[in-house]
């Protein structure tokens, strides 16, 4: 008797992925003190914030300090003038938004869980896995029935609708982690399209969206239709290095119903109940990031991630080893060399070279044979893991 724990935690599988990684680089560190490692299995990124945002956050903190320009609490749903710096951003590539279907949030991971109390817990979600982990586990503690779309080198790791499948809920990811793949506009049209037809919501995760170029879509309301069938969550994170400053956005369409209720409405309500809002400084270095000055200065920050990616790809392309992403997403998706498993790669690359990536069974099981490369660090030491690495798999 006595309270009841919420048992969908005991269908959570454990998650080895990086609590494994840590342990087994712990241990080669105490093995091998001297030798330096070369992480290319970070998610995190390593440039510094820029001026921009940098000089936002002086003056925001400098507000606070007086009584006539002090802030108390903030509007739950977003700062005005944020909302309307990130409809603004859309707007640069065309996309109209009414400044309150853009709500602020403490970054992208925190809304991937909150957002599935807009939905019932009965309707089934549909992830396309390898995946982010955190959808699956979101799903499975709110005691959602998840079910997976298979992505693999047939379908260049870009799944697309399966028409016998009951999805309700729906996580797409692009420019994708950790494979790198990105939807072009016709296929995220066959998604919408798909999600409309059926009554289906695509939640669709846009953290690497700054990544994407050569006229690939940034947003899936550069579609016609998505704004009957889409919620995009977005993160500063990737975008512009606010991987510990925290800060991200949400949009939900106020066009967005389904059974007669409104979601943007009701995410509304939810975030005038569960939150009081995101911290004015932040949201004023956020604010920063959407001028003219603040996009030219992340761009240079993801130019150097891009060259790290070019490095990478360049090794990869000298041992003629498959892989996809590298060119708008920061991370390359290698098969491993001669049929290895991808904690068998982990394991060699550590020992022989001290390079840190990320085995892509961790991603989920069809993620097995395969291998994730960050574009995130260094470039110094980017250099010298693609050096490395080149000459191990010259040698395989
Ligand atoms: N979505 C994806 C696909 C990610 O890779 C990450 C972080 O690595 C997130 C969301 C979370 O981002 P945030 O830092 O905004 O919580």
């Amino acid at each position: 008797m006595g309270l009841k724990p919420n048992g969908n935690y005991r269908n959570l599988k454990d998650s080895y992925l990086f609590f494994g990684i840590s342990k087994k680089v712990a241990a080669y560190r105490a093995e091998h003190p001297d030798l330096p490692l070369y992480r290319l299995g970070i998610g995190d990124v390593s440039r510094p914030l820029c001026e921009a945002v940098i000089r936002a956050l002086h003056a925001a903190a400098e507000d606070q300090a007086h009584a006539g320009t002090f802030h108390g609490y903030v509007p739950e749903c977003g700062l005005p003038e944020f909302r309307s710096a990130a409809a603004g951003y859309y707007a640069r590539r065309g996309v109209k938004l009414d400044p309150e279907e853009i709500f602020v949030s403490s970054g992208a991971s925190d809304e991937l869980g909150d957002i599935l109390d807009l939905f019932d817990p009965s309707s089934p979600a549909q992830i396309a896995q390898p995946a982010y982990p955190a959808y699956v586990d979101a799903s499975v503690m709110a005691g959602r029935k998840v079910t997976f779309l298979t992505a693999g080198p047939e379908n260049d790791f870009l799944p697309m609708p399966d028409e016998q499948s009951d999805a309700e809920l729906i996580y797409l990811c692009s420019p994708n982690n950790p494979t790198g793949a990105v939807y072009s506009r016709d296929q995220l049209q066959a998604w919408v399209d798909y999600a409309n037809r059926r009554g289906a919501v695509i939640l669709f995760d846009a953290a690497y969206e700054a990544f994407a170029e050569d006229g690939l879509p940034h947003s899936i309301f550069e579609t016609k239709g998505a704004e009957t069938c889409a919620i995009e969550i977005c993160s500063l994170s990737k975008t512009a290095g606010f991987t510990g400053t925290r800060l991200g956005y949400t949009v939900i369409p106020k066009t967005l119903e389904r059974e007669g209720m409104n979601l943007n409405a009701m995410w509304v309500r939810n975030r005038t109940t569960k939150t009081n809002g995101v911290s004015y400084i932040l949201q004023k270095a956020g604010i920063a990031v959407f001028t003219d000055e603040g996009l030219r200065q992340i761009r240079e920050n993801i130019k150097i991630y891009k060259q790290n990616a070019r490095v990478l790809t360049d090794a990869l392309d000298s041992a003629g080893i498959r892989y996809w992403g590298g060119k708008n997403a920061p991370y390359i998706w290698m098969q491993c060399p001669d049929g290895m498993k991808s904690w068998d790669f982990f394991d060699l690359l550590l020992d022989k070279i001290q390079v840190i990536g990320t085995p892509g069974e961790g991603f989920g099981a069809c993620g097995e044979g395969f291998f994730r490369l960050s574009s995130f660090g260094d470039p110094e030491e980017t250099k010298e893991a693609a050096t490395r690495l080149r000459r191990l798999l010259a040698s395989c």
